[in-house]
C-alpha cells in the first residue's frame, strides 16, 4: 500500500477541518494505505526557526545563519530530534497531504513553521537540485483547505489560485513534489448543515480515485493565466 502523510493544522478536533482529516484517514486506511498524521497543535510543534535546532556545536557561531546551519547540520546528522522525525515520515511518504483553515491568505504560521523547519537544504533541495530536479522527486502533494470567504467571493475578487503560487510552486514544486489540485471547501461556518455534508462527502469521493489523478502542470499558467 501507498504511505500518505497528513500534516493537519487545527486546534480542535471537532472542526471541520477536524472532520475533513478523519475522512482521509479512514478513507486511505480503507484503501490499504498506511498513514501518519502530524497533528502539529497537539505535538505543540514548535514553528520558529531558531539555534535550537542544531544539536551541539555551529558550524558558524560569530553569526548565526538558520540556513547555512540547519544544512550544516542535516549534513553530519545533528539536527534536532523533531525535525528528524518529520523528515523520516516526509521521506517515507508517496504522498503529502496538508489539512489546514485558509489564515491570511496563507497556511496558519505552525504549519508555514513546519515547512520553514523541516525542508532543510540537503534533505528536500540542494545547490542545483530544485524544481524538477529537487531532493523529494517521486513524491506527490495536496494541499486541502477551508475558507471563511464564499465560493462567490474568490471567484469575483480574485483567483484563489494565486495565492496557491508561495505554496504549491514555491515550496512543493521547488523540493521537486508533484502538486495534485488543491482540495477547497468554501467557508463551511456559513453554509447550511446540509452544504456541509455535501463537502465531506465530495471529500471522500475524491480521495476515493486520488490515486489515478494527474499532477497540475505547476507552472505559471496554471496560476496566472
Ligand atoms: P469550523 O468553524 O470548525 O467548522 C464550521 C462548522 O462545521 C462548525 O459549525 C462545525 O461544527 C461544523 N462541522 C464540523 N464537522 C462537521 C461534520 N462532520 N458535519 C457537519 N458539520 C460539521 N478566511 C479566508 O477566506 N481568508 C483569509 O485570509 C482568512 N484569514 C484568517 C485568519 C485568521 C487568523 C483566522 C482565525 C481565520 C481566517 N479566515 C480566513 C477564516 C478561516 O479560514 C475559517 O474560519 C476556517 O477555514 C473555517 O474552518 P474550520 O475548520 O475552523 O471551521
Ligand atoms: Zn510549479
Amino acid at each position: 500500500g501507498k504511505k500518505v502523510l497528513i500534516v493537519y493544522a487545527h486546534q480542535e478536533p471537532k472542526s471541520f477541518n477536524g472532520s475533513l482529516l478523519k475522512i482521509a484517514v479512514e478513507e486511505l486506511t480503507k484503501q490499504g494505505c498506511s498513514v501518519t498524521v502530524s497533528d502539529l497543535y497537539a505535538m505543540q510543534f514548535e514553528p520558529r526557526a531558531t539555534r535550537n535546532d542544531i544539536v551541539g556545536r555551529l558550524h558558524n557561531s560569530e553569526a548565526f545563519n538558520y540556513g547555512v546551519e540547519t544544512w550544516e547540520a542535516y549534513k553530519r546528522g545533528a539536527l534536532s530530534k523533531d525535525l528528524v522525525e518529520e523528515q523520516k515520515k516526509v521521506q517515507e511518504a508517496d504522498l503529502l497531504i496538508f489539512q489546514f483553515p485558509l489564515f491570511w491568505f496563507n497556511m496558519p504560521a505552525i504549519l508555514k513553521g513546519w515547512m520553514d523547519r523541516v525542508l532543510v537544504q540537503g534533505f528536500a533541495y540542494d545547490l542545483s537540485k530544485a524544481y524538477d530536479g529537487g531532493l523529494l522527486q517521486g513524491k506527490l502533494c495536496l494541499f486541502s483547505f477551508t475558507t471563511g470567504g464564499s465560493k462567490e467571493t474568490y471567484a469575483t475578487r480574485g483567483d484563489i489560485r494565486y495565492l496557491l503560487w508561495p505554496m504549491q510552486h514555491g515550496i512543493m514544486h521547488f523540493c521537486g513534489v508533484k502538486v495534485l489540485e488543491p482540495h477547497i471547501c468554501y467557508a463551511p461556518e456559513n453554509v447550511s448543515d446540509e452544504k456541509r455534508k455535501e463537502m465531506l462527502t465530495a471529500w471522500t469521493q475524491r480521495l476515493k480515485t486520488l490515486w489515478k489523478e494527474e499532477p497540475i502542470d505547476c507552472s505559471p499558467e496554471w496560476y496566472f493565466k
